[in-house]
């Protein structure tokens, strides 16, 4: 397979003109040359954390607060996960999950509700899906053993001890949730060492501190901090200090696309294009242990190609911010993924 057009490549997104070639899903040559193409080839998006076993709840619970809405066990989303059928969960995953991939996404990590049967629910759901997924269980060890690793509520919930040494043990991934609505959950869940914590919005010095000493990298998630009112996760500091890597968090709250995601956080933050382009790319491959995410020979091929010809990015002076900053799910032409010869 051959992608040719302008081709955003390594961790800083170099444009050159020319071609990937792509064979048995990794990428083995880039060439510089003339071609006849306006596509943009950049890497596909790593959705670093989403919970869409709510996307049966989209837009639902106006005016109510995080807690009412997401918190276990009697928040809103829980109830009406309570309430739909398994037919009708893995539908609407199966839905978001296309939805996805039409939006540029290559692989995506899941805090996936309701133990082990939620891990069979989305594991039937990506049956057909291309995506590559990273799915965290939640609740018992033994969701954890049947999928890729924990993805634990919060510190604030449980001691997540047993689970840690647990997952660890199965040399899997474990993530946490901290400080989303305050700071009291954030030393307990450095605590555990994870392997990335998600949110960080009320991060203090400490906190900051211990996470540039420990590395440990942090999946933040600005357009769900806003939604839920608990504030906005300070993403320059955190991203001066350890690895920061993008999430559009749960369905039910924002639309799974990493075109918005990076949008908001170009404009609301002072960052550059390429430094939110590699959170929402080979940062999050990195967390998720994925490889990829960038272009760059010898690594798996899951790539993006956007028409750069489109009514919407015709004449765009700077292809990595035109694709982070103005690109949609309709200037999309194809994601590629290293499985899909
Ligand atoms: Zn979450």
């Amino acid at each position: 397979m051959i992608l040719e057009g302008t081709i955003l490549t390594g961790r800083s997104f170099e444009a050159i003109e020319g071609r990937v070639v792509v064979e048995d899903g990794d990428i083995v040559a880039i060439e510089e040359a003339a071609v006849d193409s306006d596509d943009i080839v950049a890497p596909a998006f790593v959705n670093a954390h989403t919970h869409i076993g709510d996307s049966i709840a989209k837009e639902a619970g106006e005016g109510l607060s995080l807690e009412e809405l997401v918190a276990p066990p009697d928040g809103l989303k829980h109830q009406l996960l309570r309430d739909a059928s398994r037919d009708e969960l893995v539908a609407a995953m199966e839905r978001t999950l296309s939805f996805m991939e039409q939006s540029g996404t290559g692989a995506f990590i899941e805090f996936r509700e309701g133990g082990v049967e939620g891990v069979r629910a989305i594991r039937d759901a990506l049956t057909g899906a291309d995506l590559e997924s990273v799915i965290l269980g939640r609740e018992t060890t033994d969701a954890m053993e049947l999928a890729d690793g924990f993805g634990a509520s919060g510190a604030n919930d449980s001691e997540f001890g047993a689970e840690r040494r647990a997952t660890r043990q199965a040399g899997k991934l474990f993530g946490i949730h901290a400080g989303e609505v305050d700071s009291s959950d954030i030393n307990p869940a450095l605590d555990l060492d994870p392997d990335f914590l998600v949110h960080m919005v009320h991060a203090e010095s400490l906190h900051l501190e211990r996470v540039a000493d420990s590395e440990i990298p942090v999946v933040v998630c600005p357009r769900s901090n806003i939604v839920t009112d608990v504030g906005r996760p300070p993403v320059e500091e955190l991203a001066d200090r350890t690895t920061v890597a993008l999430g559009t968090d749960n369905v039910m709250l924002n639309s799974p696309s990493m075109f918005r995601e990076m949008e908001f956080t170009a404009k609301l933050y002072d960052l550059s294009a390429r430094e939110v382009l590699r959170m929402a790319t080979v940062n999050g491959a990195e967390i998720a242990g994925l490889g990829g995410g960038l272009i760059k020979t010898g690594q798996p091929a899951r790539l993006l190609v956007l028409d750069g010809d489109s009514d919407n990015l015709s004449g765009a002076r700077n292809p990595v911010r035109a694709v982070v900053r103005r690109a949609d799910t309709a200037d999309v032409r194809h994601v590629v993924h290293s499985g899909a010869e």
